[in-house]
């Protein structure tokens, strides 16, 4: 993977105008860290960023990091960030590059798993919520060289087993005898029907009712 002058965020990124933090000093940690930003900006995206070399090697990824195995998704690669962006949640003033609002929706550490001689990197995360094992690839997709693939490993070496899946229930509507007027709602009709979750694992739905019926069969096709 070509090291890209840190000049290029530098130029992109006035101090004077975003609270982004510019330096890249750090504590003496053990294990490389890796962080995802969940950055709203004028296109949704997740950021993911990877310890490499004194910076973070850096990604955006539109739509979100892949959960299942088997999953890809694009990953664009992008400038490398300086490491104390790694804790970086704000807001990005409008007018600066990338502006909108930066949330971390994980971070941790990781293990290099694997580094290959195209630059592909296969490494085991430790976070919050992702926990395993996944796979960047210079897939250069449509021909361009920053479209990397993000792949969802499966955890093959008997590696912690996954956890219990995540349920959700659907929301409900609930009586009441007046409706807010504050700011920040919105008004919809109850109308008559199922309130159903779908789940979606490896492009296969999953569609539960909130008694936990599979409403598959009778919504396919
Ligand atoms: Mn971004």
């Amino acid at each position: 993977m070509a090291q890209q002058k840190p000049s290029e965020d530098r130029r992109k990124r006035d101090p004077k105008q975003t609270p982004e933090p510019f330096t890249a000093k750090r504590g003496k940690a053990k294990e490389p860290i890796f962080v995802v930003q969940r950055h709203d900006a004028r296109r949704l995206h997740y950021d993911f960023r990877l310890e490499r070399n004194g910076a973070l090697a850096s990604w955006a990824v539109p739509k979100g990091v892949p959960l299942e195995p088997g999953e890809q998704h694009l990953a664009v690669h992008v400038e490398d960030h300086p490491l104390d962006y790694a804790t970086f949640a704000g807001e990005i003033p409008a007018g600066n590059y990338g502006a909108g609002t930066v949330e971390i929706w994980d971070s941790g550490t990781y293990d290099l798993v694997e580094e290959k001689r195209n630059g592909g990197l296969t490494v085991r995360l430790h976070g919050e919520r992702l926990n395993g094992l996944w796979t960047l690839i210079p897939a250069r997709l449509g021909g361009n060289e920053k479209n990397w693939l993000l792949i969802r490993k499966r955890d093959e070496d008997g590696g912690a087993p996954p956890g219990p899946r995540r349920t959700y229930a659907p929301m409900l509507a609930t009586l009441a005898e007046a409706i807010p007027h504050d700011d920040g709602w919105l008004f919809e009709i109850k109308w008559d029907g199922y309130r159903i979750v779908t789940r979606m694992a490896g492009g296969d739905p999953e569609m539960r009712t909130r008694k936990g019926q599979d409403y598959g069969e009778r919504f396919s096709g």
